[in-house]
């Protein structure tokens, strides 16, 4: 079949999509509202973290010189815990302040010796050191991050460890893009929703619900439609509503070279495409263009080969349009520990499960890598990135996508 001028690589694709990135305006949102969005200016500490030296262990603080002998005993002269607001007295030769996790260390002292390597005389008010004291028990202001430093970048995508480090940096809110609205129609006659009974040539509609977990993986917000039949008139009445409700449209099915691919049909004779096939398998069918100047990805209708596209393409073009932040892929590479099918002109994505047992990444087939087989991507930690001409060769090694 001759190529059609929008038959591309994938590079070319993606080239493709990151030109025209959507372009999202940022908001103000509190951080409770954070978590999975992304951040759209560099974050400065407005505190030093630690805001001031203090003790990593419940024990004794103490001048680091009078615990050289073993088995010294010192008075104990106070007692300081995490948020003690009345200054403590100093440290002075022979004496300790027994001291607990976070409180600020009293001045004088240099070293801690936790609770378990000391024998306290409480009646006496001394406490017995069974060793030295140490000094790294003491976490120095400003060590993790100083007043001022930039600790999240402008993209960076707030999971739940920099949704605490933005509180730990005193902000009560924080500023992120806005999440793009994406639409998700699902089309062909014969989907129905799980839950509804079905006629013999009928199945469950999958593609929109996975879909819809994509976007909001990618820190985005899902509008999902009932699903359209194969018509062109219910389609384009679909992709209109769809055009003025949201930023981005994704639909799954119909853009294959049948009579029945009708989002492809449409695109080409009332839209304006861009691609349409890029050379990746599986998935190879996609569709980007616009409708009614919006953009719209045709995803194939085989379910693992949406999610796969969704990965591929999507996901790239949303980071595009968060001046390249939000989630990042990540790559390891594999030796694959038996043979795949590659291909001449495709970038191959094989469902594959990582053995990280041994000195090496190992990967296997999740099993029957049919596009519709959406269990053995369930099944898969990462896809195989099998560039153009890769042999596939049990021993030889590629690049994968963690899933
Ligand atoms: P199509 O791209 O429309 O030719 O669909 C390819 C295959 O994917 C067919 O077997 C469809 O039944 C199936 N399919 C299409 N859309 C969905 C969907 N939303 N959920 C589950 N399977 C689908
Ligand atoms: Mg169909």
């Amino acid at each position: 079949m001759p190529e059609t001028p929008y038959f591309v690589s994938y590079p070319e694709a993606v080239k493709i999509l990151e030109s025209q990135p959507l372009s999202l305006p940022t908001e103000v949102v509190s951080l409770d509202d954070g978590f999975n969005r992304i951040l759209s200016e560099d974050l400065k500490s407005k505190v030093d973290d630690p805001r001031f030296d203090n003790s990593s262990m419940d024990g004794f603080a103490f001048r680091h010189q009078d615990s050289l002998q073993p088995q010294t005993r010192l008075s104990i002269i106070q007692t300081v815990q995490a948020g003690t607001k009345q200054t403590s007295l100093p440290i002075k030769e022979g004496q300790a302040a027994r001291i607990m996790t976070g409180a600020p260390i009293p001045e004088g002292a240099d070293a801690i010796l936790p609770i378990e390597r000391c024998e306290v005389d409480w009646e006496n008010g001394t406490v017995l050191l069974f060793e030295e004291g140490k000094k790294h028990f003491i976490r120095k202001q400003g060590e993790n991050l100083g007043k001022g430093q930039v600790a999240l970048s402008k993209g960076a995508h707030l999971n739940p460890s920099s949704i605490g480090l933005c509180a730990t940096m005193g902000y009560p809110e924080i500023p992120v893009y806005q999440q793009a609205t994406i639409g998700i129609i699902s089309t062909g006659d014969e989907l129905k929703l799980p839950g509804t009974p079905l006629n013999e040539s009928e199945i469950y509609e999958s593609n929109s619900f996975g879909l819809t977990g994509l976007v909001k993986w990618s820190g985005h917000r899902a509008k999902r439609y009932d699903s359209v039949v194969d018509s062109l008139d219910s389609l384009r009445i679909k992709l209109d509503k769809a055009a003025e409700e949201c930023d981005l449209i994704l639909t799954s099915g119909g853009v294959s070279m049948g009579d029945w691919d009708l989002v492809r049909k449409i695109m080409e004779e009332e839209g304006d495409i861009k691609f349409w096939r890029v050379k990746i398998r599986p998935g190879s069918p996609p569709l980007f263009g616009y409708w009614k100047g919006v953009p719209l990805f045709g995803l194939p209708g085989n379910p693992a080969s949406s999610h796969v596209v969704f990965r591929m393409l999507v996901a790239p073009y949303l980071r595009a349009s968060t001046g390249g932040g939000g989630i990042q892929e990540r790559q390891v590479r594999v030796q694959l520990a038996e043979s795949f099918k590659s291909d001449e002109n495709f970038l191959v994505l094989r469902r594959i499960k990582i053995d990280t047992s041994g000195d090496q990444l190992l990967a296997y087939s999740t099993g029957y890598q049919g596009s519709g087989n959406l269990n053995s991507l369930v099944l898969a930690d990462a896809l195989t990135l099998l560039e153009p001409g890769h042999s596939g060769e049990k021993g030889t090694w590629c690049n994968a996508l963690l899933l």
